[in-house]
């Protein structure tokens, strides 16, 4: 069967590429190396917030605000529950406290549950290479006309691509009482979430060790340290989960979303410490440029 995209990388970027794909009529297959949504999108804390991060250039801020006005949209048309609110954020900075009451929040894992439903995900199974073929190209044997490498900090381990590298995050989990944290706190590089349950999340740490899954006791102990002086009832608390994850960094900062010249294959990554914000904003670009293109071939 020749497909219309198989898209390398079943993270919430390919996932949502591949859900606008399909909807828009076309035949799509995904393959993941791991779990579907197992790695940053597994890890993330799911903060919403473009006041409080900072983008490469005029062009992605703009298009953070936007992904953030649309979030309710994009999680309404997925059908399913969704751990989501507008919850705004407070932001400590030297001498003020800024109040933004339009950011939200979001558990990526109930994105990535919702999402996967309904796709064709050919799981533990690594894309060595992307062969370009005369009407496309061929994929561990599958033929398509088009490709997208959405493969998170891996995706440059594929020949050919633009770099992209780990950074990597660790997080805190406390089970505390449901609503006892009803906005995101932040300060410099700490901030605090809380989960519908209860279970509140404190970030993060950014560390360039490669693909190093273990946890570093010391960044967490130092991290427990910053969100009990963020949050004090967090203050000496016993920890009840901590976990790490790989965030995909460009050497640029620039996320790298568009077709490479000439070819029938698309990049979509690098989207550092906001791919759960993009997710949806960047499916749609990258696969509104596929469908045109298609229908012009
Ligand atoms: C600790 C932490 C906190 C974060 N907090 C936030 C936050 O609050 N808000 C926010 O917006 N973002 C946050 N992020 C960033 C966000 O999680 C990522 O930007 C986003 O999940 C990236 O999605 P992705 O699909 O590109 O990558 P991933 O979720 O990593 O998915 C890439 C997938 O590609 C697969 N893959 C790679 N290479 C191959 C191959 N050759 N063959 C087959 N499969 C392959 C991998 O197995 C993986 O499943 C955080 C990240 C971390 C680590």
């Amino acid at each position: 069967m020749l497909f219309d995209t198989v898209v390398v990388g079943a993270g919430l970027i390919g996932l949502a590429i591949a859900r606008r794909l399909q909807k828009a009529g076309h035949s799509v297959m995904l393959f993941d190396q791991g779990r579907a949504g197992g790695e940053a999108s597994w890890a993330g804390a799911g903060m919403l917030a473009p006041h409080g991060e900072s983008f490469p250039d005029a062009y992605w801020t703009r298009l953070a605000h936007h992904a953030l006005a649309e979030y309710p949209g994009f999680v309404d048309s997925l059908n399913a529950t969704i751990d989501f609110r507008i919850s705004g954020a407070i932001e400590y900075r030297p001498g003020e406290q800024l109040e933004f009451p339009d950011e939200a929040q979001v558990n990526p894992r109930d994105l990535v549950a919702a999402l996967r439903p309904g796709l064709s995900v050919a799981e533990n199974t690594r894309v060595e290479s992307i062969k370009t073929v005369p009407n496309g190209v061929s994929i561990n044997g599958i033929q398509a006309r088009t490709a997208v490498v959405a493969g998170g900090a891996w995706s440059s381990l594929l020949p050919g691509l633009p770099a992209s590298f780990p950074v990597r995050g660790h997080m805190l989990a406390f089970e505390m009482p449901s609503g006892s944290l009803p906005q995101i706190l932040r300060r410099g590089h700490t901030y605090l979430l809380q989960r519908a349950s209860g279970l509140t999340l404190a970030g993060s740490t950014e560390q360039h060790v490669g693909f190093d899954r273990s946890l570093d006791n010391e960044a967490l102990a130092e991290l427990a340290v910053r969100a009990g002086e963020l949050w004090p009832e967090l203050a000496g608390r016993q920890l009840d989960d901590a976990w790490c994850g790989f965030r995909p960094a460009t050497p640029s900062g620039v996320p790298e979303v568009h077709q490479l010249p000439g070819s029938p294959l698309w990049c979509a990554y690098g989207h550092f410490r906001n791919g759960i914000l993009l997710a949806d904003v960047t499916a749609e670009l990258v696969a509104n440029d596929i469908v045109a293109a298609l229908a012009s071939d």
